[in-house]
């Protein structure tokens, strides 16, 4: 399993397949990727390999952010309802993740006993209760935050928001997830692999943080808001 995004100038459909193919040698069962242009956020998702993915993806669709992700399924069979990007009951809100959330049940029944579920994931619950903060007067980014306080278990997590064109919100907590640093783009990934063709400077994150990507900054910070800085490293591998 694993997760890409890409924030820049370039449609950002190929460079999540490629990201994603390279994600393949961890295992999956299912794929998808969210691209967010003026008109919008548009989701594909497809149950099986990134090859019938890529069949599913409408290339007129151009779009230069976007998010992707391999599924190994933990809540909910794989199927193509139960794939990422999982997107809030308004739609503004589109969510991948890898991990699993403990007390998930535990959170839809607090929070959320009136909201209609979709799929059968601990994911939809992660998007839906960052809904239901903004619906409650938050911006996104507090919205986001109050969610991660509220989350037990791993996440390797990042979130479009259909009315923002320029932020990938991302967070971890013992799921592996990378920033790559670029000129005039910045990139997303559970390893520097999946995106060694466009950057090789990474900027490590830490568990419990919170970062704010935009193609021209990343902003790192801890859960209560103080910023972190950080110098990226960069990676080496054989290609
Ligand atoms: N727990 C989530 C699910 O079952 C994410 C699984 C993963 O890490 O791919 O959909």
């Amino acid at each position: 399993c694993g997760i890409v995004g890409y924030i820049g100038n370039l449609d950002s459909k190929e460079i999540l397949l490629k990201g994603l193919e390279k994600l393949e040698y961890r295992g999956y069962d299912s794929a998808g990727i969210a691209v967010k242009n003026e008109a919008g956020v548009t989701v594909f998702k497809e149950k099986g390999r990134i090859a019938d993915l890529r069949e599913a993806v409408d290339q007129n669709v151009i779009a230069n952010t976007g998010i992707g992700h391999t599924r190994w399924a933990t809540h909910g069979v794989p199927s193509r309802v139960n794939a990422h990007p999982h997107q809030s009951a308004s739609g503004r809100l589109t969510l991948v993740h890898n991990g699993v959330i403990e007390n998930y049940a535990i959170l839809k029944r607090e929070y959320l006993s009136d909201a209609t579920f979709i799929s059968e994931t601990d994911t939809e619950v992660i998007v839906q209760l960052i809904e239901k903060f903004v619906n409650d007067g938050l911006e996104v980014e507090e919205a986001f935050r109050k969610t991660l306080k509220l989350l037990k278990g791993s996440y390797a997590l990042a979130l479009l928001d259909d009315q923002n064109d320029q932020t990938i919100f991302v967070a971890k907590n013992k799921s592996p997830l990378l920033v790559g640093v670029g000129d005039g783009f910045n990139v997303v990934a559970s390893d520097a692999m999946a995106m060694i063709q466009v950057t090789d400077q990474y900027l490590e994150l830490m568990d419990k943080e919170v970062v704010i990507v935009t193609k021209d900054y990343v902003s790192i910070q801890k859960l209560d808001g103080q910023e972190v800085s950080r110098e990226p490293y960069t990676a080496e591998l054989d290609m």
